[in-house]
C-alpha cells in the first residue's frame, strides 16, 4: 500500500504519515543497555494461576527452559512459567527497560491486524468508547480514533506511554489497570492484546478489566495460541516461548476457562496464523527437535531482546494485513494467535 494510506483510510493525512513512517513518530528507539534483570529477580510461581492447584505432583514440566521451566497443570491444563519476576523485578523491567524499535514496529503491524479483527468480531456501531490496556506505543488507539471511536489507554512502560501521548495524542495513562484510575462501568469495549500472557494472575486481571465496561459491553482478549498445530510442530523452537515475560501459555480451552472464572461468558474465539509463523514452521531449522535449554537461554535472551532489528518491515506489514487480518482469521481455533470476545453474564 502506498505511503500515507492505511487499510482504514479515514484518517487525516498528517496523522497517517506518522503511522506510515515510524521513524517520524519519535526518534528510533536505540538499543538499550543490557537490562539489570538477573536470575535473582525471579521467584517460584506457587499455585496454578488458573485453578489454584499446589504441590509438585500437580505439575508436569513441558519445556525445561534455562532458569525458567514451563509446566502444565495436571488439573486444569494451563501451561505456565514455573518462575516469575518478583514485584520489584517486574516494575524495573516493564517500566524502564521494556520497549525497542523491534517492539514498536511489531506493534504497528499488530495494530493493523487487531483493527481488522475488531471490525470482524464486534458490531463496531455499538462501540463509541474503547479501553486498550497495555496499549504500548498507542497505535491501535490511534487507528480507533481515526474511525471516530474515543479511545483511552493504559501502559506500564513509561517510554511507550509517552510516545502515545506526545506523538499520537492519545489519552494514555502510565501505570497498571489497578492504579491508572480509569472510569468503571463506562467503556463499550475493553481490550488487552498480547498482555494476558504477561500477567501473573490472569483471572484477577480479567475481573478487573470487566469492571471498566458498561453493562452489555465487550471484553476482548488477544494472545498466542500455544495449543495450535504450528506451535506443537515447532516445539521448543517456537519463538514466542519467552518464559520470563510470557508467563501464561493459553490454548482455546484454558483461555475460555480463565474468562469463565473471571465471571464472563465467551461469545466467540477467533484465531489466525501470522504468515511468518507458517513459513518458519516449514523450515528444517525450526522443525529439528532441540533441547529446551538450548532453544531458550536466559542470559543470551536478556542481552539481545531490546536490540533486535525488524528487517523487511514494510513487506511484513503489508503481508500481515492481507494474510493475518483477512485470509486466515476464522473460528477454527487452530491459528497461532487468538482472540476471545467475552461479555458479562446476564
Ligand atoms: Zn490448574
Amino acid at each position: 500500500m502506498a505511503a500515507g494510506k492505511t487499510a482504514q483510510g479515514a484518517a487525516p493525512a498528517a496523522i497517517q504519515s506518522t503511522l506510515s513512517k515510524p521513524s517520524k513518530t519519535a526518534p528510533n528507539d536505540s538499543p538499550k543497555p543490557v537490562p539489570v534483570l538477573s536470575t535473582g529477580d525471579f521467584i517460584d510461581r506457587g499455585p496454578c494461576p488458573l485453578c489454584g492447584s499446589v504441590g509438585d505432583a500437580s505439575f508436569e514440566t513441558v519445556y525445561d527452559f534455562d532458569v525458567i521451566p514451563v509446566r502444565r497443570c495436571r488439573d486444569c491444563g494451563l501451561v505456565h512459567s514455573a518462575r516469575i519476576m518478583s514485584d520489584a523485578g517486574t516494575a524495573k523491567y516493564y517500566q524502564d527497560v521494556f520497549g525497542s524499535e523491534f517492539h514498536k514496529r511489531g506493534q504497528m503491524i499488530n495494530a493493523d491486524v487487531n483493527m481488522l479483527a475488531l471490525k470482524k468480531m464486534l458490531p463496531m456501531r455499538e462501540v463509541a468508547t474503547f479501553l486498550d490496556v497495555g496499549c504500548g506505543y498507542g497505535f491501535l488507539p490511534w487507528l480507533l480514533k481515526s474511525i471516530g471511536v474515543k479511545p483511552m489507554g493504559v501502559e506500564i512502560s513509561r517510554g511507550e506511554a509517552q510516545h502515545a501521548r506526545d506523538y499520537l495524542t492519545i489519552d494514555v495513562r502510565t501505570g497498571t489497570l489497578e492504579n491508572a484510575g480509569m472510569p468503571t462501568n463506562w467503556f463499550d469495549a475493553a481490550a488487552c492484546f498480547e498482555v494476558i500472557e504477561h500477567i501473573p494472575n490472569p483471572v484477577q486481571f480479567l475481573k478487573k478489566l470487566a469492571e471498566h465496561i458498561r453493562p452489555g459491553g465487550y471484553v476482548i482478549i488477544g494472545t498466542d495460541n500455544f495449543e495450535s498445530p504450528i506451535v506443537q510442530r515447532m516445539g521448543a523452537r517456537y519463538p514466542k516461548w519467552i518464559p520470563h515475560t510470557h508467563v501464561n501459555h493459553f490454548g482455546p480451552e484454558t483461555l475460555t476457562e480463565t474468562i469463565k472464572r473471571a465471571g464472563l461468558k465467551v461469545e466467540s474465539i477467533w484465531s489466525y496464523t501470522p504468515l511468518e509463523n507458517s513459513i518458519r514452521s516449514c523450515l528444517p531449522k525450526y522443525r529439528k527437535p532441540i533441547a529446551a535449554k538450548l532453544a531458550w537461554n536466559f542470559s543470551k535472551h536478556i542481552k539481545e531482546e531490546m536490540g533486535r532489528g525488524y528487517p523487511l518491515f514494510w513487506l511484513r506489514s503489508e503481508l500481515a494485513k492481507i494474510w493475518s487480518g483477512k485470509i486466515t482469521l476464522g473460528k477454527n481455533g487452530k491459528g497461532s494467535m487468538m482472540f476471545a470476545v467475552a461479555r458479562p453474564r446476564t
